[in-house]
């Protein structure tokens, strides 16, 4: 499988996704990964599945563990 291409943005050293098509590709496979061993470890429950897509000023999009209730917290 073809990775998902993607750069290091000068807002950080995080990944950066130069479309959100792009980005929504590699957060689906990171869940479909952490589903997979969550799966072999035999725990279903607290798997956290919080991840978001957020654009950046620069125009690129990152992936962020944040929950929605600490993103909306920080947003206020
Ligand atoms: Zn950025």
């Amino acid at each position: 499988m073809k990775p998902v291409e993607w750069q290091t943005c000068l807002c950080s050293s995080k990944r950066a996704f130069a479309d959100r098509r792009s980005a929504e590709k590699a957060l689906g496979r990171a869940q479909a990964k952490r589903d997979r061993h969550a799966e072999r470890q035999g725990v279903r429950r607290g798997i956290a599945r919080e991840h978001r897509i957020y654009r950046c000023d620069r125009d690129l999009y990152h992936l962020t563990k944040q929950s929605r209730r600490e993103y909306l917290g920080a947003a206020a």
